[in-house]
């Protein structure tokens, strides 16, 4: 912690929040053209927040520990500065504790962030947002894959099959110019293969079978481009969407397109919906796994939990809440 940043920043503005820190846990293998360390350290400074703790993630730990310390030395705010991946991992540390999660986002990607509004091209704002914007709780789901003792959790949604496919064939670079086309690109180039028995049960109800090409768990609804994936989705209603996709004929990927934008309704749709608080989901044969847009292998189970209310996150003051949230501004 800096003298200098501390009696500088309590000169600066006694009504701020002195004394407060900021621990960051940067992913250090994204580029940014501004120098990211710089600035945070600037910020903090001019809203009179001590020096922030600086935690760079590494290969074989992604956020885990690094939230933890930040955790164990008191911070006030943890920032998650790099992709959703990074934001995972910080999160998975502070749900169910009263430290609220900052996000910085770097990158591509970064559906969180765009989910709630934080600035994706503006490292300046987004810092002020995690500093001062709006605290508010949102809720987490707990995942389970195949026969995993530990779950890992989700922010704003996870997939089996033809969704993760397309998250990991997807150019970045054309997903971020592009938007939810380039999924449509991808999603065309993997169109063959066939649809997978899959069970279901949504609340430890009775499994019901399907014959699918996609399962997917939503916290909330917008992939990158703004295609909302699952339509009216709130990060804070303490329910869990579910969707299946399953294309029919020639025009498959077009006939999910049709239901996601008919939102399900309608006869012989490709697309159904469920809500609930957990579901588990297996199919017939190891399928590709994907969270928040990141393709993680394969897995032929899911256990999802949403745990309501779960995690604090700051996020833009504004005239008007992210349409993924319930409750009004307090
Ligand atoms: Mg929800």
């Amino acid at each position: 912690m800096s003298s200098q940043s501390q009696t500088q920043g309590a000169a600066e503005s006694a009504a701020h929040s002195p004394g407060r820190r900021a621990a960051v846990v940067i992913n250090p293998t994204k580029k940014t053209d501004v120098d990211i360390r710089a600035l945070v350290e600037q910020v903090c400074a001019g809203e009179g927040w001590a020096a922030p703790l600086w935690l760079e993630t590494e290969a074989d730990d992604p956020g885990h520990g690094m939230a933890k310390q930040a955790l164990e030395e008191g911070a006030d705010v943890v920032i998650a500065a790099g992709g959703d991946g990074t934001v995972r991992c910080v999160a998975a540390e502070l749900a169910g504790t009263d430290t609220p999660l900052g996000l910085l986002p770097l990158g591509t990607g970064n559906l969180l962030a765009r989910n709630l509004d934080v600035p994706v091209d503006d490292p300046e704002g987004a810092i002020r947002t995690a500093l001062a914007g709006t605290e508010r709780r949102i809720d987490v789901v707990h995942v389970k894959v195949d026969e995993a003792v530990d779950s890992e959790i989700f922010l704003v949604m996870a997939g089996l099959g033809y969704d993760a496919v397309m998250m990991g064939d997807t150019n970045t670079a054309l997903k971020d110019r592009v938007g939810w086309l380039a999924y449509v690109d991808a999603g065309i180039r993997n169109l063959p293969g066939k649809p997978v028995k899959t069970m279901i049960s949504i609340d430890g109800g009775k499994p019901f079978s399907r014959r699918l090409r996609s399962v997917m768990g939503g916290n909330c609804g917008k992939i990158v481009g703004g295609l909302e994936v699952f339509p009216g989705a709130k990060i804070d209603d303490g329910l869990l969407d579910i969707m299946t996709m399953a294309p029919k004929g020639r025009l498959g990927w077009l006939s999910v397109v049709a239901g996601l934008l008919r939102r399900g309704k309608g006869r012989g749709t490709a697309v159904e919906y469920f809500q609930c608080r957990s579901a588990d989901i297996w199919a017939d044969s190891p399928q590709d796994f994907e969270m928040d847009g990141d393709h993680l292998g394969s897995a032929t189970r899911l256990s999802l939990r949403v745990d309501p209310s779960a995690l604090r996150i700051r996020m833009p003051h504004g005239k008007k809440d992210p349409a993924i949230l319930t409750n009004p501004e307090p």
